[in-house]
């Protein structure tokens, strides 16, 4: 039996352990990142971003695939909604949830009904979900390294491995603790170690611990493990060197100086933090379990120990009045961080936010409320306003010179206006399925 494996655009850690595990198991796998397979193969999509389900690119893929009689399967992020999948791509089924024993067991018995964690098209309409696979073992074979991964640039990095999976957090954009539940599951050192080996002799040039929360390694029973989460990167550093280590995503409650001291000492030295908003009413609404005073004393904390900081903010979420955007505005003034990165609140579906979009009227959402402001007359929306506000605004506190040409300013604009279509089709897909959520 030959699988193909396809991870649309980047090799993402989770296609490179499906195929991983195929090939252990002593199957023909192809890891891909373009959409191609070969006839008489079972194609499995392992798809990261809702907007994979609406790429034109991608529904043709599939239906050529299943016009040259290959088995499609859809797994990964995207399978948290099977309805949506099966509605949006003519694929066989959807590999629900995480997909380590649910792919060996479809190798095996081919594509059945008797599986757990899969879901099909009923007959006559709707979707049938067999039972519910167990979680995956957090010890298991190689992931399938491509021969290429040195040319790979995620955020600097050729991967980020998995050191653990799960998170503490429930913030109410983010699919981590749904998808990986909320309880960390960490792996043995070893065996991350042996990976590092792996990817560093098929060329990785930097490695990134992913994970949600880096310094969630190990935690159990409501504790950090720093000992673990120091070991950890001091073996990372001794196989890669400290330039090409990064531990870069934490939340701003999960550090301590011990922490803090080791991403010094053993990685590039910069942290990126999920702020998102400078209004606490905001943060509550996103579940972020921090306030704007808390962001504040881990960007102190980070500078006493010298390193850099990089901070991801949110505009447009539902209800976000002017003057919570210009809270926003005033914690990148008073914190003149070393990078900023932002987004429009996208509800992916199942989290707490897309439920909250459903029900805000849209003249009330900012992603589709006209923009009245000093931006009349680039025709934006109030959240790409923002959007496009906010970039020009960060430029001008950070450490390092930043001049606005009109090149960066269209950058700006062109992003604004894309990230900002980008959400509402998210957010129409959202209402096109509604039923489902009532
Ligand atoms: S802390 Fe990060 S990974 Fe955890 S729920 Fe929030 S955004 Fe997601």
């Amino acid at each position: 039996m030959r699988f193909t494996v396809i991870s649309p655009e980047i090799y993402t850690y989770g296609a490179m352990l499906i195929a991983g595990i195929l090939k252990d198991a002593g199957y023909d796998v192809t890891l891909s990142k373009d959409l191609k397979a070969k006839k008489g193969e079972i194609v499995m999509l392992s798809l990261y971003s809702t907007h994979h389900l609406m790429s034109d690119e991608m529904k043709s893929f599939v239906r050529e695939q299943k016009s040259l009689g290959n088995t499609c399967i859809a797994g990964g992020p995207v399978s948290a909604y099977p309805e949506i999948v099966l509605g949006e791509l003519d694929v066989d089924a959807v590999a629900v949830g995480e997909g380590e024993e649910t792919v060996l067991k479809i190798a095996e018995y081919g594509l059945s009904k008797e599986i757990p964690g899969l879901a099909f098209r009923k007959d006559g309409g709707g979707v049938v979900m067999t039972s519910s696979a167990p979680p995956a073992d957090i010890n298991r074979p190689m992931p399938l390294i491509p021969p290429d991964i040195s040319q790979q640039d995620i955020r600097g990095a050729s991967a980020y491995i998995e050191t653990h999976r799960g998170c503490i957090g429930a913030c109410t954009f983010c699919q981590v603790p749904r998808f990986f539940g909320r309880e960390i599951r960490s792996r043995e050192l070893n065996d991350i170690i042996r990976e590092v080996k792996e990817f560093k002799k098929m060329g990785a040039t930097r490695l990134s611990v992913s994970g949600g929360t880096g310094s969630l390694y190990q935690y159990k029973d409501g504790k950090f493990d720093e000992d673990a989460f120091v070991k950890l990167l001091a073996a990372l550093a001794a196989e890669m060197g400290p330039k090409n280590v990064s531990a870069p995503d934490i939340r701003v409650d999960c550090i301590t100086d011990t922490i803090l001291e080791a991403i010094k000492k053993y990685t590039i030295g910069w942290l990126f933090f999920g702020f998102e908003s400078g209004s606490d009413r905001i943060l509550r609404l996103m579940g972020k379990g921090a306030t704007a005073e808390q962001a504040s004393e881990a960007v102190a904390m980070c500078r006493k120990h010298g390193l850099k900081v990089a901070g991801c903010f949110i505009v447009g979420y539902p209800t976000e009045t002017k003057e919570e955007y210009e809270m926003t505005k005033e914690f990148i003034t008073e914190h003149w961080l070393d990078d900023v990165f932002i987004s429009i609140a996208e509800p992916i579906p199942e989290t707490p936010l897309a439920k909250l979009v459903l029900d805000t009227p849209k003249e009330k959402n900012p992603t589709y409320m006209p923009h009245t402001g000093e931006y009349k007359s680039l025709k934006l929306t109030e959240s790409e306003a923002r959007s496009f506000d906010l970039q020009m605004h960060a430029d001008m506190y950070k450490p390092a010179l930043h001049v606005v040409t009109d090149e960066v300013f269209n950058a700006y604009l062109q992003s604004a206006r894309k990230d900002g279509a980008d959400v509402r089709a998210v957010t129409e897909l959202l209402f096109k399925y509604k039923y489902k959520y009532k």
